[in-house]
């Protein structure tokens, strides 16, 4: 009986109660119920590899073994779970391994705020802070970066269909651009309080700034006492395979922005970093009752044990070398794709011209068994984001999938 209620729509409580604004459920229409490492499984008990990694918060796969092993301990002890910003052991563990295994042994000196739970609260707090700081009010943003979904956030979010639900205004500059603008003292453009940028542009398209364009980036910042803020919400916790996806470039932002994989576990938590001469936040004056999520603290803190040491790190690197090679082949195997391979370590993607296309591949392979999203001002990028735990095979296996389901969707554009 159950059975076939599913067959018929298995998504009819979600279409009579939920929101229209629900959006990923319509790309993967089925119940979910279970999910482990790489594998996620339906309510029919269909399995699906999963190159999507809840858009970059499940890094270390799902239902970690070894991280929800020190949850259920955590659990077991009436730990604290819920604890505003009071300070708790579970929380201090946090900051203690996190200046330990990441701060330290890369010389950076940051505090760390809890600014609320979400990428997009912990990219406001960085506005604010940077406002306050320099007392100015503009923020320079790039075409196409993502920043989140709140009204401070939107308004340095290049992406029209995420802003028309705000009615936001334009923003765009490119690097040249600004220094001009800057310089020129009749242009209008009053100076920033700070540059907000994505090293790699999640959903923008897998866009990767150059190690070089970083580089003078942070210089122009400096010289105009702009203050730079690096959005490492997607890019960052191990996914472009240093932990930091700025670290590449040698560069120091002044903010950098944490969320997404910092809960380790797929739980809610973010971390706003400041340089410790700018944190002059009075106490109390930005708050929030979600800030203190100790079952992430304890999570977070497990899987920064992944970066001990650099082998987590070149085991990413060497795993993204073997999906850009296979993508790179791919899209000359099948050149009416007119693709175009993107990214760094397990942050890639596969831009493709035809309209639609790229929507059409995804929904295929979810037929077959691979969860996968697009992004892209357009929908036009294919993206790869798969838990950085993810073994050789199971890469191998889904770009398998997604090979069959170019296949698929040749057969088709040919008629
Ligand atoms: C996801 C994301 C955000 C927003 O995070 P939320 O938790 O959805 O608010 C901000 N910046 C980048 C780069 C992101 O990928």
């Amino acid at each position: 009986m159950k059975v076939v209620t599913e067959v018929q729509n298995p998504l009819q409580v979600f279409a009579q109660m939920e929101s229209e604004v629900r959006s990923y459920c319509r790309h993967f229409p089925v119940v979910f119920a279970k999910e482990s490492g790489h594998t996620i499984w339906d309510t029919a008990g269909r399995d699906y590899i999963d190159f999507f990694a809840g858009a970059g918060a499940l890094n270390y796969g799902h239902n970690n073994p070894v991280i929800k092993e020190k949850l259920i301990e955590y659990l077991t002890k009436d730990g604290l779970t819920h604890s505003l910003d009071m300070a708790t052991e579970a929380k201090e563990a946090l900051l203690q391994r996190f200046d330990e295994v990441i701060l330290a042994p890369r010389g950076l000196r940051y505090k760390v705020m809890f600014p609320g739970p979400t990428g997009t609260n912990s990219v406001e707090a960085a506005l604010k802070l940077a406002r306050k700081v320099t007392g100015r009010h503009t923020i320079l943003s790039f075409t196409n970066g993502f920043h989140g979904m709140t009204i401070g956030s939107l308004s340095v979010t290049g992406n029209r269909t995420k802003r028309e639900g705000a009615g936001m205004p334009d923003a765009m500059d490119t690097a040249a651009y600004i220094e001009r603008l800057l310089e020129d003292g009749g242009s209008g453009l009053s100076l920033p309080a700070a540059m907000i940028l994505e090293t790699v542009q999640g959903e923008g398209g897998i866009n990767v700034a150059s190690d070089a364009w970083l580089q003078s980036i942070e210089k122009m910042c400096r010289k105009h006492g702009i203050l730079l803020i690096v959005d490492d919400v997607q890019a960052g916790c191990g996914r472009t395979g240093t932990f930091f996806s700025f670290e590449r470039a040698g560069i120091v932002p002044d903010f950098v922005c944490l969320s997404k994989s910092i809960g380790g576990y797929g739980l809610p938590l973010a971390l706003t970093l400041i340089k410790p001469e700018l944190d002059i936040w009075k106490p109390g004056e930005h708050n929030g009752t979600f800030r203190g999520n100790n079952l992430a603290f304890v999570a977070g803190q497990e899987a920064l044990n992944y970066w001990q040491d650099d082998s987590f790190g070149k085991s990413i690197e060497q795993k993204g070398q073997m999906v850009h090679s296979r993508l790179e082949q791919l899209v000359t195997a099948y050149p009416y794709l007119h693709g175009e391979v993107r990214g760094k370590g397990l942050m890639q993607g596969i831009a493709v011209k035809p309209e639609g296309l790229a929507e059409a591949i995804c929904t295929r392979a979810f037929e077959r068994g691979l969860v996968m999203e697009t992004s892209g001002p357009n929908g036009e990028v294919m993206k790869f984001l798969p838990p950085l735990t993810i073994t050789d095979e199971a890469l191998k296996t889904g770009l398998a999938i997604l090979e069959e389901s170019i296949k698929d969707c040749q057969r088709k554009e040919r008629g």
